[in-house]
């Protein structure tokens, strides 16, 4: 890597530090010429395609300071807003893409921002998804309202489910797993 003050082709890395989450790796190198310091970032390249067809790299914060807005004035803390935007680059990087639409970023934080707040999640989806008129907020609402009773179901279901198990665990519990797919 070449020095970006005196162009030298030669630089020597003094400090190595993987990021806090293990997406990004810092050096801190110094040019043996000019003995000037400076820091390089390797990351797994990951481009936002914005919908006018130009492109940057993706960026939590961008994601928090979006998310951020749709939560004012709601019982969110920083660190509850950090933690959102962890889950979303998790999600997106978890595809292995190079490169992803803007739009799915937005459809990533949907989610986690639905398990934190509700209202919140509404502001940002009503942005998000152009919502014109109430109309639009009375689906949302709806599909909000028909997911929570779903997620209700399933916990239900879950706990029979395992209370059923325990029972039939004498009879071999485990061909009766492995059997189900
Ligand atoms: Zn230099």
């Amino acid at each position: 890597m070449h020095c970006p003050f005196c162009q030298n082709p030669d630089t020597k890395v003094i400090d190595t530090r993987v990021g806090e989450d293990g997406y990004a790796i810092r050096r801190r190198r110094e040019c043996p010429k000019c003995g000037r310091r400076f820091t390089t970032v390797e990351t797994a390249q990951l481009l936002v395609i914005k919908r006018s067809g130009n492109s940057e790299p993706f960026n939590r914060d961008k994601v928090i300071s979006g998310v951020r807005k749709a939560c004012q004035g709601r019982p969110i803390d920083e660190d509850e807003l950090k933690e959102l935007g962890r889950k979303v680059e998790e999600d997106l990087r978890s595809r292995g893409l190079a490169q992803i639409d803007s739009d799915e970023v937005g459809r990533a934080i949907l989610g986690p921002l639905r398990d934190l707040d509700k209202v919140a999640y509404m502001r940002f989806a009503s942005v998000y998804q152009n919502f014109e008129n109430l109309d639009d907020f009375e689906k949302a609402i709806k599909d909000l309202r028909e997911q929570e009773s779903a997620a209700d179901t399933a916990k239900d279901a879950k706990v029979t489910h395992s209370a059923e198990q325990h029972v039939a665990e004498p009879h071999g519990a485990e061909r009766h797993t492995t059997g189900r797919k």
